[in-house]
């Protein structure tokens, strides 16, 4: 688990800014739900044989000795909580959420053991339109972020429950046959989670899946037709992806369309939003069938991302620094503050305290790297005035007025500020 420094939190909330802009944007409204859970919840959704659940939880008994679980992701607690309140009945939904997320895993650049998502989730939609809504909105926040040209979308279809099963026994079938050829872990999973094999980076057992069974070929007539509608409507609003039928996901809860977003810039990291259909998700935590479809945004490979291609805005950690010749004027100061404050919501203002020489308190002003220095001092405050003087770049220091300073703000909180 990571600490994210001032240094980097700008351009965290720049990134998170235009994400929820986006989603907004698509009519999308906010569910704040709790970082723990029953574990069961995520026994019944995510699903026992994935590795998720059998070993990347941390989960614990509370004092009631009840098993409570972090949350390793949103969809399953978004469901709950839609069947909780009732929201499900009778009506569509189009949610998102944002928070942080725990698994167990071995950290490294990119993967974390609490690492931030924002998902979407929208129920009650049955057709392709939604998927493709899904894809579509998220290429507008990497167009937004000016990540798009790092970025490659992947689709598969993992059709219905009972084509996966079909396939899952031919893929078994296939792979009991080269058993020998696979890797250990992949041989584990033959009998656990056969096809989390498909996502297995060995070299030897991917020479092996080339010429496994493939999903595709086993999806039912609706499936299929679903998928086909999908690509077509990708198509018409000109979006590029590649069929990818070893797209798995690493949860037991999808059907129909999966998705990722995959990057080569993060090394093994590649996946920055996975998503899908999961129709029969709300079924399985004991609602009435509902369609249902989402994604999630891995934030911190996507701040990353953002980041190495150099896409950050320049963001100013403060716009004007306040200086105090005398202690008596510290009123005053505050009164002059608080006015500007209000006028300008957006302004970063900082205040010196606690004293100390003249020369001091300008080099910390300095250090701030705001834009401007605001100084008041014996002879500004008999005029009823403040002294203004520039920090980065030219310009001579002036004394104004409020209105005129008012006016001088005003270009200042405007001139590149990103957040
Ligand atoms: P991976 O294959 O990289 O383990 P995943 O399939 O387990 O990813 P999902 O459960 O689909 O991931 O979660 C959606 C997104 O959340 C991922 O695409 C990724 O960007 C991000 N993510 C998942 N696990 C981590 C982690 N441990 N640290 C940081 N981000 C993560
Ligand atoms: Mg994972």
């Amino acid at each position: 688990m990571r600490d994210v420094l001032p240094e980097e939190s700008g351009l965290w909330r720049h990134v998170e800014g235009v994400v929820k802009d986006v989603i907004s944007s698509y009519g999308y409204e906010e569910i704040r739900l709790p970082v723990v859970e029953f574990t069961d919840l995520f026994q019944r959704s995510v699903g026992e044989a994935t590795d998720i659940v059998e070993k990347e939880m941390y989960s614990f008994r509370d004092r009631g000795d009840e098993s409570l679980s972090l949350r390793p992701e949103g969809t399953a607690g978004c469901v709950r909580a839609c069947e909780e309140h009732g929201l499900l009945y009778n009506q569509t939904q189009r949610l998102w959420y944002a928070g942080p997320m725990f698994r167990y895993e071995r950290p490294q650049k990119g993967r974390y053991r609490q690492f931030e998502q924002i998902g979407v989730e929208a129920f009650g939609f049955l057709g392709p339109d939604v998927d493709a809504e899904h894809i579509l909105m998220t290429a507008e926040m990497w167009q937004r972020l000016g990540v798009m040209d790092g970025l490659t979308l992947e689709l598969n279809s993992l059709g219905s429950p009972e084509t996966r099963e079909q396939f899952r026994d031919a893929l078994v079938a296939y792979l009991r046959t080269r058993e020998d050829e696979l890797d250990d872990r992949s041989r584990e999973r033959l009998d656990r989670n056969p096809l989390r094999i498909l996502d297995s980076k060995d070299k030897r057992t991917q020479g092996v899946l080339d010429q496994a069974p493939i999903m595709l070929d086993f999806l039912d007539e609706e499936s299929a037709e679903h998928f086909e509608k999908l690509k077509h409507l990708l198509a018409s609003q000109g979006m590029r992806f590649v069929v990818n039928p070893r797209i798995v996901r690493g949860l037991d809860y999808y059907t129909r369309t999966v998705f990722e977003w995959t990057t080569l810039q993060l090394g093994a990291q590649g996946a920055i939003c996975g998503g899908g259909r999961y129709d029969s998700l709300v079924e399985q935590l004991g609602g009435r069938p509902t369609p249902a479809a989402g994604f999630a945004i891995g934030m911190d490979r996507l701040v990353l991302l953002v980041e190495m291609m150099q896409q950050g805005p320049a963001i100013a950690p403060i716009d004007a620094y306040f200086i105090v010749s005398e202690e008596a004027l510290i009123e005053r100061a505050f009164e002059w503050s608080g006015r500007l404050r209000q006028a300008f919501p957006a302004l970063k203002l900082r205040m010196h305290c606690g004293g100390g020489r003249f020369r001091n308190q300008m080099r910390k002003a300095d250090q701030s790297g705001a834009k401007v220095a605001l100084i008041l001092g014996e002879d500004e405050a008999r005029d009823d005035r403040v002294s203004v003087k520039p920090l980065r770049g030219q310009g001579d220091q002036l004394t104004l007025d409020y209105e005129a300073l008012r006016q001088y703000m005003e270009d200042v909180i405007s001139e590149g500020n990103g957040a």
